[in-house]
């Protein structure tokens, strides 16, 4: 069976599609602390190179969590490319900014920016625009458009016995929570049918993002929602990790998903955070907003963060206690100026 999925690839710019059809040699990369949107994004994007004769090296300058290793070619993602590689085209993945794909690009500024360049993105926040870009913000998942990609430039998205109709999948699943998020539109669902019917298996990406942890990650869950605060008067809830957690519980940095979407499901709070100590001199803030309420890309972006209204992040160059001091002052700022209709 055959999703037709022919009213949404007009859509597809062909600056951005010729350019990936040509490329012998495309440099696909990732944004820092991957996560399944970005990196099937990327395996979809060297799918589609392959097809048209090319190859692809697959960058990711943090090692890939084990929460994907279920999905084929992960294994294929290195750290730095080579700075005299004979690449042709640089493909950005999933990145609001150049800045997203972290410490790769210090390492390599030069040939990052000395190569074409084609980013596929769909934060609200992005605002880089080259004439190859294509960034849209109504898609739900970077996925979604590589699939329209994939689809425009007649590769099979039953590709790979199924590998490529899977990775794209798990980034739409990653992205929607499976589907629960207001961002799922009828294109992100017919495009998820099409890669069902392809030899996605929805359930089972869907089981293993968001339903199957280890118990040192259930363990760290406990201990950091045992902490949880709640400010200006319920409006926002926060809590906090630190490298000791992770020492204690034996986890990753990484085993902290899907945390903030626990917190996010306080009935009161307009505004959920998460911070995380990123070292002695750094903090990670992920940031969940109630829809109508703070839009979570201008909260994050007082700190030189972005991502979607609902969803984004940060991180300030500073220790965790002092970050979060500055931090909750600015979220309870804009949570009280969040005005709802009393309901009884
Ligand atoms: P998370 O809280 O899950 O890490 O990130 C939520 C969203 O915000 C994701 O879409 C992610 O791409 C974006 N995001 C997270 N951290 C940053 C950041 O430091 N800068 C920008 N521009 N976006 C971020
Ligand atoms: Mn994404």
């Amino acid at each position: 069976m055959t999703v037709d999925l022919s009213p949404w690839l007009d859509a597809v710019p062909p600056a951005a599609a010729d350019a990936i059809a040509a490329a012998r040699h495309a440099l696909v990369a990732c944004h820092e602390n991957p996560d399944a949107d970005t990196l099937g994004a990327a395996l979809g994007v060297e799918a589609i190179v392959r097809h048209h004769g090319g190859k692809a090296t697959l960058i990711s300058t943090d090692p890939v969590p084990p929460l994907y290793a279920f999905l084929e070619g992960m294994d294929r993602f290195v750290a730095d490319p080579d700075d005299n590689g004979d690449y042709d085209l640089l493909v950005v993945c999933d990145c609001g900014s150049l800045e997203r794909l972290g410490g790769v690009l210090e390492r390599h500024r030069a040939l990052f920016e000395r190569l074409p360049r084609v980013l596929v993105d769909h934060h609200a926040s992005n605002t880089d625009g080259g004439p190859r870009d294509w960034v849209d913000p109504t898609a739900a998942a970077t996925c979604e458009l590589v699939a329209l990609l994939a689809r425009r430039l007649s590769v099979p998205l039953d590709a790979g016995n199924g590998a490529l109709a899977a990775a794209l999948m798990a980034g739409i699943v990653m992205d929607t929570s499976t589907f629960a998020h207001p961002n799922s539109t009828p294109r992100t669902l017919a495009v998820s049918a099409a890669l069902v019917a392809s030899g996605a298996p929805l359930s089972e990406i869907s089981r293993r993002l968001y339903r199957s942890k280890p118990d040192a990650q259930l363990r760290l869950f406990g201990r950091v929602l045992d902490r949880l605060e709640v400010s200006d008067g319920g409006k926002v809830i926060h809590s906090s990790l630190s490298d000791a957690d992770l020492a204690a519980t034996g986890t990753l940095s990484s085993h902290s998903e899907g945390l903030i979407d626990l917190l996010a499901q306080s009935e009161t709070a307009e505004v959920a955070i998460l911070f995380k100590e990123d070292g002695p001199s750094a903090t990670r803030v992920s940031v969940r907003t109630k829809p109508g309420g703070v839009d979570a890309t201008v909260l994050t972006g007082v700190f030189g963060g972005g991502g979607h209204a609902r969803a984004a992040g940060a991180t300030i160059a500073a220790p965790l206690p002092e970050a979060r001091t500055r931090f909750l002052a600015e979220a309870e700022r804009q949570a009280d100026a969040v005005s709802r209709a009393a309901t009884a």
